[in-house]
């Protein structure tokens, strides 16, 4: 069993009105691969105990664990990472964790990335594990918000890198020529990236908003073994 380890907040950064990024630093920590996740656990001065999952951002071998959490309203751990945690707050993590959604840099396969708002998180990873690693690899993101303030990691997304598509989807707001609306087939049809491509998929976010996708993605003619799925919980 992989064991808790002590975790010290060291940052945080406001990504949108509601969500931010924590770093965390973690003695002992070894290291991720793109796309992979820790469970993180608070502890209340009267010893009740809270955990859940959060993908990691970045990898890295640092001893450092980047998280980038949305607050789900009313919901017990969220909130508290958003808006009360503090430098120098004390957790638990406990990973790296999961070994099938991984995007592999040694893969030659153009890769196609859907997100459905926090599910960006693994895959802002795998963009960073690309630029690490020199990779020419064409990545393509499709990225699912309701409002145009939405986007997590907006500035980094808006300069991605040679190689690398953004597309974002505002279901609840125009958005240039796209009229307000839910991910749709032609948002996922892109030269590059169709079936006869073969890029290997990862799908993210929401549980409904993950099968709503993956759904539509085997329907355009993806192999559902190519189809990786990573569900964060909820049901938009
Ligand atoms: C593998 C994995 C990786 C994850 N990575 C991230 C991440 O990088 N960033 C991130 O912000 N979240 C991530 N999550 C979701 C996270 O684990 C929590 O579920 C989320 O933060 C809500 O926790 P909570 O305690 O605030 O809400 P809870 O108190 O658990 O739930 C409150 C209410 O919100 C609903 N709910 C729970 N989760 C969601 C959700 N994701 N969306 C909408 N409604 C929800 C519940 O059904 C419930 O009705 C991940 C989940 C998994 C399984």
């Amino acid at each position: 069993m992989t064991p808790w380890l002590a975790a010290t907040v060291v940052g945080t950064r406001a990504l949108t009105a509601a969500s931010r990024t924590l770093v965390l630093a973690v003695p002992g920590f070894q290291g991720a691969r793109p796309g992979q996740h820790v469970d993180v656990r608070l502890t209340a001065p009267d010893g009740y105990q809270a955990s859940r999952s959060y993908s990691l951002a970045a990898t890295g071998t640092d001893e450092r664990v980047e998280l980038a959490v949305a607050a789900v309203p009313d919901g017990e751990v969220s909130p508290y990472l958003v808006e009360v945690a503090r430098p120098g707050d004390v957790m638990e993590v406990r990973g790296p964790l999961g070994g099938y959604f991984v995007w592999d840099p040694a893969d030659p396969s153009p890769v196609l990335l859907v997100a459905g708002g926090s599910g960006v998180v693994p895959l802002v990873a795998m963009l960073r594990a690309r630029a690490a690693a020199g990779s020419g690899t064409p990545f393509l993101l499709v990225l699912s918000v309701r409002t145009r303030a939405d986007v997590m990691f907006a500035d980094e997304l808006s300069d991605p890198g040679d190689g690398v598509t953004v597309r974002r989807v505002v279901t609840r707001e125009a958005d240039g020529d796209r009229p307000a609306g839910r991910l749709g087939a032609a948002d996922l049809d892109a030269t590059g990236f169709g079936p006869d491509d073969a890029p290997a998929v990862f799908v993210c976010g929401p549980t409904g908003f993950v099968e709503h996708a993956a759904t539509m993605l085997t329907g355009l003619g993806h192999p559902a073994a190519r189809v990786r799925t990573e569900r964060f919980g909820g049901t938009s």
